[in-house]
């Protein structure tokens, strides 16, 4: 198995790519050295297969062998989370990234204990996890919003809230047909507020409960995006299925 490294869009598309930064870091803790071969990803979809050619004390020098393109998400989702406390929200970026989860869009809601925002540490938890899930796009992570933001600015098809006092169980919400992208929305440790959850079923959201049982807030969404992957997305894939683009 080759080790796999992200790099920038820009440097991947030399024919002699420079890898710095934590690119760099990652391959001196993996004692690469000069003649190995490694897997680079620009995040979106771009490989290449690299031989290293030069070391020096802050960067690399990678000459490309092989370049092509890797598509995934059958099911573009997309989750829209309650921030919750620290430790949590990054356990869950990081399970949300291993179930194919494709954004993730904090929100301050009414019961939110008002917590920072740390997005170089949330981009990283991100990066690693889609590194070491084999994810060849790096999924997004959006900027911490109030909730009625990101109520407004929701697109999706398939729009679902995760609220344990909705009449309506899961299976009665999910159509046939997969639908072309869908969006999760999961309250934080206190779940919504009343007007929250109207204010979502007015933006389209269906109210989903999950049955008698209480989850955590870092178990919920998990658990659905479980759910829908099978349904819809690729847990029904075959590992070695490739849907590869050579260029
Ligand atoms: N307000 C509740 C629990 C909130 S659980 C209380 O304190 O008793 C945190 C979030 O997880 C909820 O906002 C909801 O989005 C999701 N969740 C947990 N259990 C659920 C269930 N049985 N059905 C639907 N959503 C659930």
């Amino acid at each position: 198995m080759m080790h796999r490294l992200f790099v920038s869009p820009v440097a991947l598309q030399e024919r002699l790519v420079v890898i710095s930064d934590e690119a760099f870091h990652h391959l001196s803790v993996l004692r690469l050295r000069v003649g190995d071969e490694v897997l680079l990803l620009d995040g979106s979809g771009h490989l290449a297969r690299v031989i290293l050619r030069q070391l020096s004390r802050s960067t690399a020098q990678a000459e490309v062998l092989e370049r092509w393109e890797e598509g995934e998400a059958l099911l573009p989702l997309r989750l829209i989370q309650g921030l919750p406390k620290g430790e949590k929200f990054e356990w869950l970026l990081e399970k949300g990234v291993e179930l194919g989860i494709s954004a993730f869009t904090p929100v301050l809601t009414a019961r939110s204990q008002l917590r920072g925002e740390k997005t170089a540490r949330w981009q990283r938890i991100i990066q690693e996890a889609a590194r070491q899930s084999r994810r060849p796009l790096l999924p997004v992570l959006e900027e911490l919003q109030p909730l009625a933001a990101a109520l407004t600015a929701t697109t999706e098809t398939l729009r679902l809230m995760l609220w344990e006092e909705g009449s309506i169980p899961l299976n009665s919400a999910l159509p046939p047909q997969a639908p072309a992208s869908c969006v999760l929305l999961v309250g934080p440790e206190g779940g919504f507020a009343a007007a929250e959850a109207d204010l979502a079923m007015t933006a389209g959201f269906i109210p989903v409960s999950l049955g008698k049982r209480i989850l955590r807030t870092e178990t919920a969404g998990m658990a659905v995006a479980a759910v829908l992957q099978n349904r819809y997305g690729d847990f029904g894939t075959s590992s070695s299925g490739k849907d590869q683009v050579r260029c």
